[in-house]
């Protein structure tokens, strides 16, 4: 990988904007900008300092712009830095990167800024990682759980329980060199005793992941219930918007939307509403098993009745609904159109009384949705794992742990043991990658943004 050039990308979104951020990381950033730049001489000047000045093409003034400086190592990339805000034209934008890239500069490929940083190791991959989902993440629990992970979460955690994993490697190697004369240099009971150590960590991050997803993408939520009791009335209330079609005649169908609702932070993301209407009848034969399957994708169920049900029924629906073993929230609609004597009725259950169309109880049923979640207990500081390669090789890391506990309960010879142990580091060596291959970071990194 080639980091000896000098690269270019402009790092504010496309589009015009009142600034636009032209970056440059490399080895000649500063004396390729200065090329262009009338102004001081920035060559001359120290890290950190910001200079006004016009960007020329020969004689044209392109812009009048401020350059600011940060000479390596001191900057993201560790290497020479250049962020010159312009003005946030298309047009001007477009001028300055081209006549920077005539200069000697050359167009960044996706994510290759945060690439250089981690080449230049100023963090780990784990933590690069981190720095695309902040960017990305629109809540304050996916930005909870991106910022810790940028600031070492659970790398920093992995990384000392592989040292000592790598120390045993190296008495297992020695004793390989010293095979005729049976020597034991790694004591196998430390060795047992580390490895259940790493596995309970393991345990822990792999089984956080389902959590951490829910952070990151959203808590995927349903609202089910017969036809015509006000699912999508209710959708339509909650989204506070006329998103979902409502409509007198059931099972009318309408286009998927992902419907996503923030509540203190928390994104609930509503699975398939557009099911809501085709599906919705639990009792009918083929109803039940798509309704069934769309419930199970859900962390959390709405499940909803109406005024015109009696208790029993609802009793009978809530009955089949705690076959499927994922909690809920029962709510009773059209509250309005109830009589005392009916709601006391319903009241003997733990349900929550709701007037969808009218907007009553919509604001308890997210307090009860959040209190839901906190049941789920997601604790945003804690360390979680929400990206797939990492579940991934926390699995095979498991599974490679798994060999090496075999080997020294049934040992064989120390060559095994070695091997498998090289293949747990090589697993842990990919989160935070001390073990990588060009395909590997070329994968993702191509998924971040130019610019970044
Ligand atoms: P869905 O099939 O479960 O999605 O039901 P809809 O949301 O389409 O509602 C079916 C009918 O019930 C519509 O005519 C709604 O206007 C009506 N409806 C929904 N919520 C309420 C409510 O709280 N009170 C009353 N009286 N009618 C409602």
């Amino acid at each position: 990988m080639n980091t000896q050039d000098t690269i270019i990308a402009l790092s504010t979104p496309q589009g015009s904007g009142a600034i636009g951020v032209i970056r440059l990381s490399g080895p000649d950033a500063i004396s390729i900008t200065n090329q262009v730049f009338a102004g001081k001489d920035l060559t001359q000047q120290i890290s950190h300092t910001l200079h006004f000045g016009l960007i020329k093409d020969g004689d044209v003034i392109v812009d009048e712009v401020v350059a600011g400086l940060y000479v390596a190592p001191k900057s993201y990339t560790k290497e020479n830095v250049v962020e010159i805000s312009c003005h946030g034209s298309n047009y001007i934008i477009q001028q300055i990167l081209n006549l920077l890239i005539k200069k000697g500069a050359r167009a960044a490929k996706p994510g290759e800024f945060t690439l250089r940083a981690f080449l230049n190791g100023a963090f780990d991959l784990s933590q690069a990682e981190a720095v695309a989902d902040l960017i990305a993440s629109d809540s304050k629990a996916s930005h909870d759980v991106a910022i810790q992970q940028m600031r070492g979460g659970f790398s920093n955690e992995l990384k000392g329980l592989r040292d000592q994993l790598v120390h045993f490697a190296s008495m297992i190697e020695l004793e390989l060199d010293f095979a005729e004369e049976d020597v034991e240099f790694a004591n196998r009971d430390q060795l047992r005793t580390l490895i259940l150590k790493i596995n309970s960590v393991l345990q822990r991050l792999i089984s956080s992941f389902e959590m951490g997803n829910v952070l990151k993408n959203g808590v995927p939520i349903v609202i089910a219930g017969k036809p015509n009791v006000g699912k999508s009335t209710l959708l339509n209330a909650l989204l506070n918007e006329e998103r979902a079609i409502v409509s007198e005649i059931a099972g009318t169908t309408r286009d998927t939307i992902e419907d996503e609702l923030n509540i203190n932070g928390i994104i609930f993301r509503f699975i398939d509403t557009a099911g809501i209407r085709d599906t919705a009848d639990i009792i009918e034969a083929k109803g039940v098993e798509r309704t069934l399957a769309r419930m199970k994708q859900a962390k959390l169920i709405i499940y909803m009745v109406d005024a015109l049900q009696t208790p029993d029924e609802l009793q009978e629906q809530l009955t089949d609904l705690n076959k499927i073993d994922i909690p809920y929230l029962a709510v009773v609609n059209k509250a309005d159109l109830f009589n005392d004597e009916q709601k006391n009725e319903f009241a003997q259950k733990e349900v929550l009384f709701l007037s969808a169309k009218e907007n009553i109880g919509v604001e308890e049923l997210k307090t009860a949705l959040l209190a839901k979640v906190n049941l789920l207990s997601i604790n945003t500081s804690e360390t979680l794992v929400t990206n797939i390669r990492h579940l991934q090789a926390l699995q095979n890391t498991e599974n490679a742990l798994a060999n090496v506990l075999n080997n020294i309960d049934n040992p064989i010879t120390s060559d095994f043991l070695a091997m498998d142990i090289k293949q747990a580091l090589h697993y842990l060596g990919e989160i935070t990658g001390v073990v990588t291959t060009d395909d590997l970071l070329e994968n993702i990194f191509s998924k971040f943004c130019i610019g970044k």
